[in-house]
């Protein structure tokens, strides 16, 4: 049977990033395989999201959240400088929309000075105005290390480079069984073919829990949990990412406007608890929700060209209703007798910013194995 020294399951950012890592450790033939059951990388929710590098305001201090987003985010422009992936950094507002706000925004600025981001400012509306002049804010906080980056190009580097080192990354491979055999494991693909792998790192996103499953393990609960956009059609004189306050609890950021390379506008994502994972209608009648959150940051916007755009679904594990903010997990499973076993679980945002500080922190963990 064909063998492998490192499987990875999962070909989107955070799978092709670990892999990375792996592969510019391990050389040799047959060391890195990533086995995807789609066509290509980035199928998952890798392709359904805001691409935003975020600053790592948010996450509570000290958390893999809050670390892994620093170092990533630092490492992620870095590495699209080197490989010419197209970014801007575009910095964002966090805008309190009324004096009653700001206490907020005070806590999230004090938060940022715990959690060491480096160029954040706080403002006075007035400011607010000079930088965005449609925003309505009584105060804000600009982020000037927020921007966004192109995913796809991020992700077909990624795969370059797992190329590059000899790594293999093999589509249309569904592991549909997983058990643990001697010192390693045996994976079985929908094709119903059969190989040997020493170490097996789960990347599967919204797939994860099932996949430890079949092993044997039980993972934590998933909760999947909806984000849907509204693009913005027509002539608007946005520059930077503008967000209100966050939600309580973090569940989602609140409904933001965000713009891409092009600089087309969009408002989202807004924060569903669903059933099912691969649901990705945008449902039409969030319209006159969406229209009331797109005039809160921007009162003059002429909210009916609001349509509905693309969903995304978040592997959360914070459940509806649960107030404590859930971090990833990241765990070589030895501690539950399936040694070289790692789980992935719960990469949710910040996961596409933290995705190479995640590779080096899988290697890492592996060397100590
Ligand atoms: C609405 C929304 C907005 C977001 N915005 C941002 C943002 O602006 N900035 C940010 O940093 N993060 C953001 N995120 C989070 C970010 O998108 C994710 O953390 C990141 O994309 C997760 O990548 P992944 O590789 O873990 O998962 P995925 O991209 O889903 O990759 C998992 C892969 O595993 C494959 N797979 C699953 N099961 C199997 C199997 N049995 N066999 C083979 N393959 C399998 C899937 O096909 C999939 O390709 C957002 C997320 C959402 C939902």
């Amino acid at each position: 049977m064909l063998s492998f020294r490192c499987t990875v399951i999962g070909a989107g950012a955070v799978g092709l990033a670990v892999a990375r890592a792996l592969a510019s450790r391990h050389r040799g033939e047959n060391d890195v395989l990533v086995v995807e059951q789609g066509r290509s990388f980035g199928t998952g929710i890798s392709s359904r999201n805001s691409e935003v590098v975020h600053s790592g305001l948010y996450y509570p201090n000290g958390s893999l959240k809050h670390r892994l987003c620093v170092e990533g985010r630092r490492a992620l422009y870095q590495y699209c400088e080197a490989k010419g992936v197209p970014f801007n950094k575009c910095g964002k507002l966090v805008v309190a929309a009324d004096a009653a706000e700001e206490p907020e925004l005070d806590i999230l600025f004090e938060q940022g000075r715990r959690n060491g981001i480096e160029n954040v400012e706080r403002l006075t509306g007035g400011q607010a105005a000079a930088l965005e002049p449609d925003v309505r804010a009584s105060a804000a906080l600009f982020l000037a290390e927020t921007g966004i980056f192109d995913t796809h190009s991020y992700m077909k580097a990624l795969e370059s480079d797992i190329a590059a080192d000899n790594g293999t990354v093999s589509y249309d491979s569904e592991v549909v069984a997983l058990e643990r055999s001697g010192s390693g494991y045996v994976l079985r693909l929908r094709s119903g073919e059969e190989f040997g792998s020493a170490i097996v790192v789960n990347c599967g996103g919204l797939g994860a829990p099932d996949i430890a499953r079949m092993v044997g393990l039980e993972p934590e609960a998933m909760h999947p949990c909806k984000g849907s956009y509204f693009a913005y059609s027509g002539g608007h004189r946005v520059t930077h990412l503008v967000y209100p306050i966050p939600e309580k609890g973090l569940t989602g950021l609140g409904v933001h406007a965000t713009i891409d390379l092009a600089g087309r506008l969009r408002f989202g994502p807004d924060v569903e608890y669903v059933a099912s994972t691969d649901d990705f209608t945008v449902d039409e009648r969030k319209l006159e929700a969406f229209q009331g959150a797109a005039r809160r940051l921007f009162p003059a916007i002429d909210a009916a060209r609001l349509a509905p755009d693309q969903a995304g679904v978040r592997p959360k594990l914070q459940g509806p209703g649960d107030g404590e903010v859930r971090d990833f997990v990241i765990r070589d499973e030895i501690g539950r007798g399936f040694p070289g076993f790692v789980d992935l679980l719960g990469i949710e945002s910040p996961g596409l910013t933290a995705s190479l500080a995640i590779g080096e922190q899988v290697a890492v963990l592996l060397e100590k194995a």
